[in-house]
Parts: C-alpha cells; structure tokens; sequence
C-alpha cells in the first residue's frame, strides 16, 4: 500500500465542485481587470528564489524542496509565482514596448511547512502581478480586485481587507534601528525565533503568531509613524482611491510581507475562521525585484490568493454538491446502439449522460444508478423499443413517465 507525502493531499468527489466554482469564477473576472494568464513552470534553478524571495525569509530559510540535478545544479519546486513571473517577464522581454503589463497565473506551490488546518506542504495560489507603473491608483486598483473577487463568492462576513505601509529603502531602514533597539530592550520575552529574526529579520517579529510575542509587540514603534515623504503621500492618495473604489478596509500597521522586496503597499484580506492561517489573500508592491533579478528598472504590484482556504471557507459559508451524472442510461445487449444515440444525443445538450456498461438486470442497473446520485434514469428494453416510448424515471421522486426519442430531448432541453 503506498500513501502519500505528508503534508500532500488528494482532491476529489463534492470538493471538486468548490475548486471549479472558483476557477471558473477567476477566469470570468480577472480578464474583465485587462489581466491575461501566464503560465510558469513548477521548477526553477534554486537560485531564482534565493535571490528572488530573501535569504532571511522563512521560505528560504527552511520550507523550500530542493533537490541536486544530475548535472550538479540546485533545482527548487516553486514555493510561490512572483519570482518566476518576474524571471519569465525579464527573460521573455516582455517589457518591450514599455506599457503596463498584467499577468495572473494559477496552480499548486510547495512549501515545507508543518501541516495543520490551511496549511499544507502542496496548495493552490492564484495571483496576479502588474508590471510598470509606481502610481497609486493601480495599488488601489488591485487591492480592489482581490476584494471584489473574494466578495463575489458571498463572504463579506468572513472576510476583512487589511492596508499598510511598509516603507521603502530611505525609511525602513531608520525604522529597522528603532525596532531593534525596542526589541532588544524586551529580548527575554521573545520566543526563540523571533531571537534569531532580531539580527536578521526584525519586522518579521511584528508577524508573530506566539502570544507571548503578541504582547511585546503591541508596543513596538510602528512604520507609519516613520515613513517618508513620498512613501507618506503614496499611502494617503492610496487610501483616497481606495474609498473612492468602494473598499472596505482597515489599516493594520503590523502586515509586513515575509518578503524582502517589497516596498510601501503591503496588504492582506484575512478570515478568523481558519485558525492561525488567518490570510486568505495577501499582496503588496515590488518595486525593486525586477532590477534586483537583472532586468530593467521596472516597478511591479501583485498579490497571491491560497485558493485551499478560500475554499476552506466556502465550505463554511455554503454546501455544493458535485452532481456528476444527470441521466443514467439503462440497457441491454440488443439495444445498445439506440442507447449509444440517445446517450450522444443527450451530450450535445450538454447533460452528463452515464451509460450502463455492463448490460446487467434492471435491478442492478438501478442499483448503480442510485449510488451515482443520477437524477434520471432512462430505461431503452424491450418494451421501449417496441412501443418506441422510453420509461424516464426522476430518482429524486421516484416519478416515471413514458416519452418518445424526441419528446425526450424536449424534455431535457428544458431542465
Ligand atoms: P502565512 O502567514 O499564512 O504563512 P504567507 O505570508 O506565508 O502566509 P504568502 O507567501 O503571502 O503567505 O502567500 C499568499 C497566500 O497563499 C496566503 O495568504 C495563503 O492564503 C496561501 N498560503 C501560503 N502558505 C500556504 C500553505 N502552506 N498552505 C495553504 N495556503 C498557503
Ligand atoms: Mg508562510
């Protein structure tokens, strides 16, 4: 018996039906924003994310798969799509000619984290980048559109859209100062890790999930009392334009980005109901990435959905069941090519249509049927063909009618 990798799981039965709502609901709207996929590969040279993510983020540090290639390279499975659209959109000169470009891409990332409720080792982002203007109207913009899509889907109860700013090169690093020193004062009351992020990563400790953390931080200084001018002017116009869309929003001045290259709009739509995995979708701006990964000096904005938690949440909100077979063809082995008809006739309607393979006895047929959750069933013997009306049973109801070829897609073609 093989089981599989920890922290991996199987998708399937009424589940799927959730992860189809959302796909089918992210291909109608992300193009409606001028947004086009991208698709990127699962597997990058190690080093993409190394220098693309930070090597003080905990990504880097600890929960990437990494394995030696046969020619001696270091090859990592993709913990997140920035870093690689970035790559694709350096590589394939997709600046060319300059203009605003936007991507979204969708599919499964890898983190090595410890599995738990929302969290797990292969899970599902949806995210979108914009490349090519610093203004703050496109940050407004896309924070607009991770909340009309999420809102979409009915959860404005669960869902709260959180704002910040994180500074940018000529401010956060005075902040950083003031940050360690505050931090240093209460050294004994951080737990271990956040010890280590002092030296290395000291706004991570803003991040915390450890109570004990919590409590300090409640009265560490706080970056929008330390930003700049321009990172100032940048945060009010954003939050100008952001009423002006009609977001909901509260500014939370403790959302930092797990990631280095980040700058100034940094924002997370986040639940209370899934524990600590509490960010459903999170984003922010990147203007220094692209220069930093080789190409022009370009800025770029994105943000990334974990598509396993929104629909954690849609099962909360609401039950949908995968109806996989609408009708249920029963028949027998001197009948089956009228049934092959009826079966194509009734697909080009676009109804799921299941046939009964094995040719066995009513009986067993329904049986069949009945665990296939079939809604109808339609029963081509011989009776039927002599009189050429068919039995069509509703199984919810138990009600059987008795309907000619014809009257039969009539029939459908009206459900
Ligand atoms: P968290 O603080 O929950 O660890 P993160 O800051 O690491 O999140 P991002 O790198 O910003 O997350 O990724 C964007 C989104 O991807 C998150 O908001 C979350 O919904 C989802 N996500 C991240 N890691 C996981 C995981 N291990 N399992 C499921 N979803 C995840
Ligand atoms: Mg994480």
């Amino acid at each position: 018996m093989f089981k599989k990798v920890k922290g991996f799981r199987d998708i399937f039965g009424d589940d799927i039906a959730y992860w189809e709502l959302v796909e089918a609901k992210f291909k109608e709207i992300f193009p409606r924003f001028c947004y086009s996929e991208i698709k990127i590969p699962v597997l990058e040279k190690s080093e993409l994310f190394v220098r693309g993510i930070g090597e003080t983020t905990d990504i880097v540090e600890k929960e990437m798969f990494t394995f030696q290639d046969r020619d001696g390279s270091y090859l990592s499975l993709r913990p997140e799509g920035t870093a690689s659209v970035v790559r694709a959109y350096i590589e394939n000169k997709l600046y060319e000619p300059p203009s605003i470009k936007k991507y979204y891409y969708y599919g499964p990332m890898f983190r090595r984290e410890r599995p738990q409720k929302g969290r797990f080792r292969q899970f599902y982002q949806l995210g979108v980048e914009a490349f090519g203007s610093e203004s703050p109207l496109l940050d407004a913009e896309i924070i607009y559109l991770l909340y009309y899509f999420l809102n979409s889907f009915d959860l404005g109860d669960f869902l709260k859209m959180e704002i910040n700013s994180i500074g940018c090169p000529d401010c956060r690093p005075k902040y950083k100062e003031k940050l360690i020193d505050y931090f240093k004062a209460n050294i004994d009351k951080l737990c271990d890790d956040c010890k280590r992020r002092l030296d290395r990563n000291p706004m991570r400790i803003l991040d915390c999930k450890i109570d004990s953390c919590k409590e300090v931080v409640k009265e560490a200084p706080i970056i929008l009392d330390n930003l700049c001018d321009v990172c100032n002017e940048h945060f009010e116009k954003l939050k100008g334009y952001l009423r002006q869309f009609g977001v909901n929003f509260e500014v939370n001045p403790y959302i930092v980005r797990g990631l280095d290259y980040y700058v100034r709009t940094a924002f997370e739509m986040v639940t209370d109901k899934l524990g600590a995995s509490s960010a459903v979708g999170a984003g922010g701006r990147y203007d220094g990435l692209i220069k930093d990964l080789g190409g022009p000096d370009i800025p770029g904005i994105g943000f990334a959905i974990g598509v396993d938690r929104l629909v954690e949440l849609l099962k909360l909100k609401k039950e949908i069941k995968a109806f996989d077979v609408d009708v249920y063809v029963i028949t027998f082995e001197d009948f089956t090519e009228i049934a092959i008809n009826v079966c194509s006739d009734l697909r080009n309607l676009g109804i799921k249509t299941s046939l009964s393979y094995d040719l066995g006895s009513i009986k067993s047929e329904m049986k069949k049927a009945n665990r296939l959750n079939a809604k109808y069933v339609i029963i081509i013997g011989d009776d039927e063909v002599k009189t050429g009306e068919f039995a069509v049973k509703n199984m919810e109801t138990g009600e059987q009618i008795k309907l000619s070829k014809e009257k039969i897609l009539e029939f459908f073609k009206n459900r």
